[in-house]
């Protein structure tokens, strides 16, 4: 599930190969390798490590094109040299990246070695450059098609031919690949980060796609090799998006640019004349909102919890009854699909594989899917009957901070849209719509409080555990601050209703257990301040983000502004983010590339 690129064209492929690698590197990932084709035929450079490590271990003959590289997370076979992609064939003619699962790889591999072929890595993708080889085809595309003929499982490929020396081959199926096309050069990648330097003009495989990249072009066809025709899209990104900007870490970053974030997620989307939301992409008319009974969304991580928030602003605005679930979940229940259910798949990357499987199942039942995506023209995007694009731009760091606030926006803009079909009068339209266009100011107000987040998360670093609790609009927000917390920093972290801590959790607290707690100022304000009394009453200190400069009881309060009800979780989100990475700078971990964690999860 991690990271590919490949280059054909005039340049030498090396340093774009190295390039796209290094571009890919936020994805997480074990090893790195390359393969080009030179003078003298394939060269292959594969090692456990860091991109950084692959370079400088690079001799400087490494030269040619076209070539392919990879980033690798593992899932068959420990991080090794050895079963670092690429991967060859037996005579070495043939060099082949894979992303994704094989998952009749122990078959493929007693078959080829009964037919004598000497099987070096113990992955599942080095099946595939036997396979390739041994299907000897009138041409790369021809070896390519019978070698996945053969393959269940999911996969991004990329291939190179020694003999065939003037193209790449790449092929997908439930994992991305898109091609990138430039001048007398074509790239391909599994994530447009890698090549966005080289191009913005990218063409999306689609499942069971394949492509022939030449230095003048590229051809696609199905599996069975049926031309299919596809036309270059452009790209917003531009390469500076994925620059640091004087950050230390992309996280700090994309925490602080969330105000611009806001501003493009609600751009050209509100409707002052009717106090509604405008949303293009939804495909809704009026008559389809109607006759809805029900919403459900679907999402997995930081994206199922901004789908909770997405439901609690659905329920109360449009008063349809909503509710979120882990996609990864649904998928497995055998879940009754109802044709009046207007169901929402959340993911910033488009590419979840767990969340793009609950959309097919959903489709497959007939049911009408809405995506709540980041990523422009990815799988969900292509799957859902409408949705909404985010607008945040690449989030590099694994961990999400503007893609969940800008879904729980996107939500909020859904919410007004239904809602004003259904039951919401102009004058509260209008109450929401002003709060929306208030969010962008105010959120640059709420990370005001950055420096001192910084001081108090440095004096709590060492615990072992942190609890998190708010009460109904609040819970997922201390959802969401837990689960940053536990990403980036791994300090246990474990989020409660406000209203269920003295149905166990309580017997966790005391002085050195700390409580994270959600105070917003509304009509549950003295449930929350009873929490905070019984937390304090155990000698457990109490942190406390919400709209008062001082809370009874609170060790110390961060206030954000106050909007609507309604819209006050996003506010509220903010100082939690800024909390979880400040532990994390404290404790010196990689905060970008949080251990165990990949950036988009393409894989089950
Ligand atoms: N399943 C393959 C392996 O373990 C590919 C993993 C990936 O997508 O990076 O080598």
């Amino acid at each position: 599930m991690c990271g590919i690129i490949a280059y054909v064209g005039p340049k030498d492929a090396t340093p774009v190969l190295m390039e796209g690698l290094a571009r890919l590197e936020y994805r997480g990932y074990d090893s790195a390798g390359m393969a080009v084709v030179g003078t003298g035929g394939l060269k292959v450079r594969k090692a456990k490590g860091r991109v950084r490590d692959l370079a400088e271990g690079l001799p400087r003959r490494f030269k040619g094109s076209p070539g392919i590289g990879h980033t690798r997370w593992a899932t068959h076979g420990a991080p090794s040299d050895v079963n670092a992609h690429p991967h060859l064939d037996g005579s070495g003619q043939v060099a082949v990246v894979h992303n994704g699962i094989i998952e009749n790889a122990a078959v493929l591999r007693s078959r080829l070695e009964r037919q004598g072929v000497q099987l070096v890595s113990e992955t599942d993708s080095e099946v595939l450059a036997h396979l390739v080889a041994l299907a000897d085809g009138a041409d790369l595309e021809e070896s390519v098609a019978v070698a996945l003929a053969h393959v269940e499982g999911t996969y991004g490929v990329a291939v190179l031919d020694q003999r065939q020396p003037d193209r790449v081959l790449v092929a997908c199926n439930g994992s991305p690949l898109v091609l990138g096309v430039g001048e007398h050069e074509m790239l391909a990648a599994s994530d447009v980060a890698a090549l966005v330097r080289h191009t913005r003009q990218v063409v999306h495989l689609d499942d069971g796609e394949m492509a022939v990249l030449t230095a003048d072009g590229y051809r696609t066809s199905t599996l069975d090799r049926r031309p299919t025709s596809k036309r270059p899209m452009l790209v917003e990104e531009r390469a500076e998006a994925y620059a640091k900007d004087g950050h230390p870490h992309y996280l700090h970053k994309e925490i602080l640019e969330q105000p611009a974030v806001v501003s493009r997620t609600l751009s050209g989307r509100l409707d002052e004349r009717f106090h509604t939301a405008h949303l293009g992409g939804l495909g809704l008319e009026a008559r389809d909102v109607a006759a809805l009974r029900r919403v459900k969304i679907l999402g997995c991580g930081s994206a199922y919890y901004a789908g909770m928030l997405g439901a609690g602003m659905i329920e109360s605005l449009a008063r349809i009854p909503a509710d979120a679930e882990p996609a990864s979940e649904y998928r497995y229940r055998n879940p009754v699909v109802e044709a009046d259910t207007l169901y929402v798949a959340v993911s910033q990357s488009g590419e979840t594989f767990d969340t793009i499987a609950a959309v097919r199942e959903l489709k497959r039942k007939g049911a009408r899917v809405l995506g709540v995506v980041n990523v422009v023209g990815s799988t969900v995007a292509r799957e859902c009957d409408g949705g909404i694009y985010l607008h945040a731009g690449p989030e590099v760091s694994v961990a999400s901070t503007k893609t969940f606030t800008a879904t729980a926006v996107a939500f909020g803009l859904l919410a007004l849209f239904l809602a004003r079909i259904r039951d919401l009068g102009p004058a509260d339209g209008k109450r929401i719509v002003d709060g929306l266009r208030a969010l962008p100011g105010q959120i640059d107000e709420a990370l005001g409080v950055d420096r001192d987040v910084a001081a108090v998360a440095t004096t709590y670093a060492e615990r072992q555990s942190i609890l998190f609790v708010g009460r109904v609009r609040g819970y997922p927000v201390a959802l969401e601050g837990a689960q940053k917390l536990k990403e980036i920093s791994y300090v246990h972290a474990e989020a409660y209703p406000a209203s269920e801590l003295k149905h166990g959790p309580l017997a966790l607290v005391g002085p050195e257990v700390p409580t994270v707690a959600v105070v917003p100022d509304d009509h549950l304000l003295d449930k929350n301040l009873s929490t905070i009394a019984e937390i304090t009453a155990r000698g457990g200190p109490v942190i406390a983000v919400g709209h008062r400069r001082e809370l009874p009881g609170a060790t110390c309060v961060w206030t954000v502004p106050k909007n609507e009800p309604e819209l006050d979780p996003v506010l509220l989100g903010l100082p939690l983010q800024l909390f979880a990475y400040h532990l994390a700078a404290a404790l010196g971990r990689d905060i970008d590339r949080p251990r165990n964690l990949a950036k988009s999860v393409t894989v089950e």
